[in-house]
């Protein structure tokens, strides 16, 4: 990925990035934080006005003088499609930059599902969800997430393990040339860490977003930053080996944690009492069944042991535990437990770990908040006032305008 020079540090993207980093302020302020004249920054408000993208957000009370009106950023005049794909569900959801839900779609998908199917499918019921929201208009980015590793600089996935079809399937180019806005992927619990990290409020700290659904995946936040890792698998845990375990896993090896403790080892083992789907056993372990509380806390124990390494290592201020399985409380109590048994004793000073509190709309806000921090990028934003239109085919996860 080649970085484009760094815009002007006066440029209206970098007066709107001010403004999303700092919060509202008012002209004055943030006349003093950029070092431009009145004039100037009148100027570069007008042009961000314009573009809808600053708003009002009240009055400051000043001693003696009126009141100066607060401004703030304006991130929800624009809409992004969002949709979430597992090995069995896909969800979508029209939201704007934010994270709000407007409109959301579930499909349960059938088992070892192909993209000929799929993509098409996500296409429509996309289209249709935008129509229902009559927010069609104002959409400005599409944003996928997905299990396995992505390949950024193609846009394509590479070898989700639990869904073979999906090896090396171009994703950005189907849906950027039907919507004919950018395209943005990401690895499916990179997306939830994110919506969790978000959800706290952007600090500067390190999260891990743990997920544990059909599978298991783990994404790292670093400072508002996901650490995707060298090629695109860092907080792959799922399919770290636990010692002694010769169970076969989707993935084709033996032994991965997935194999014993993922939703999908779990309707394995729960089978005998019911259990065929993630859903099932959720229902099953609500309704307080002994084998199902006692194997999801077992469950939670195994993820514990690779998470206790992983906390070890990343050192992190917050873990979430989010999907299907990972909130449910016995699996907290197996990790947690397990978790503070085995990490290093430093790194679990001032540790929080806690359930996802995104619900089932955690992906959604991640992606919002991915397509939020590309559109409204000092890069963009300078684009869109220059009168150029950022083309769907550059990179658009990188950080860059492309070269
Ligand atoms: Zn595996």
């Amino acid at each position: 990925m080649t970085e484009s020079p760094p815009p002007s540090p006066t440029s209206p993207g970098h007066v709107l990035a001010l403004l999303r980093a700092v919060g509202p302020m008012t002209r004055l302020e943030l006349q003093e934080r950029v070092g431009l004249s009145r004039v100037t920054v009148v100027e570069r408000l007008e042009v961000l006005r314009g573009l809808g993208l600053v708003r009002q957000a009240g009055y400051r009370e000043s001693s003696g003088g009126r009141p100066a009106e607060l401004l703030e950023v304006d991130d929800t005049g624009r809409t992004a499609l969002v949709a979430d794909l597992g090995q069995s569900h896909a969800t979508l959801a029209v939201v704007d930059l934010r994270g709000t839900v407007f409109a959301r779609d579930d499909h349960r998908l059938p088992a070892r599902h192909s993209p000929n199917e799929i993509v098409p499918m996500l296409l429509d019921a996309g289209r249709k969800l935008l129509r229902r929201t009559g927010r069609a208009e104002t959409l400005c980015a599409m944003a996928l997430s997905v299990p396995g590793q992505i390949d950024h600089e193609l846009g394509v996935t590479v070898a989700p393990p639990t869904m073979p079809d999906w090896n090396r399937v171009p994703l950005r180019e189907p849906f950027a040339d039907t919507l004919g806005v950018p395209v943005l992927l990401e690895n499916d619990a990179n997306a939830l860490a994110l919506g969790d990290y978000y959800a706290l409020g952007r600090p500067d700290a390190t999260l891990v977003g743990l997920k544990v659904g059909t599978g298991i995946g783990a994404g790292v936040v670093i400072s508002g930053h996901i650490h995707r890792g060298e090629s695109g698998s860092a907080g792959e845990i799922g399919h770290m080996r636990i010692e002694g375990s010769q169970q076969r896993c989707s993935c084709g090896r033996r032994g991965c944690v997935a194999a014993s403790a993922s939703g999908q080892a779990l309707i394995r083992e729960l089978r005998s009492i019911g259990a065929r789907s993630v859903a099932d056993v959720v229902r099953l372990v609500g309704a307080g069944r002994g084998d199902a509380v006692r194997a999801t806390e077992h469950a939670g124990r195994l993820v514990g042991t690779v998470l206790a390494t992983m906390v070890t290592i990343v050192n992190p201020r917050f873990v979430r535990v989010g999907g299907a399985v990972g909130v449910l409380p016995p699996f907290l109590d197996g990790l947690r437990r397990t978790v503070e048994a085995n990490a290093h004793t430093h790194a679990l000073r001032n540790l929080d770990i806690g359930p996802s509190q995104l619900g089932e709309n955690g992906a959604f806000v991640g992606l919002a908040g991915l397509v939020a921090d590309e559109m409204l990028s000092p890069a963009t934003v300078d684009a869109m006032t220059a009168g150029r239109t950022p083309l769907p085919e550059r990179s658009p996860n990188s950080r860059s305008g492309g070269a």
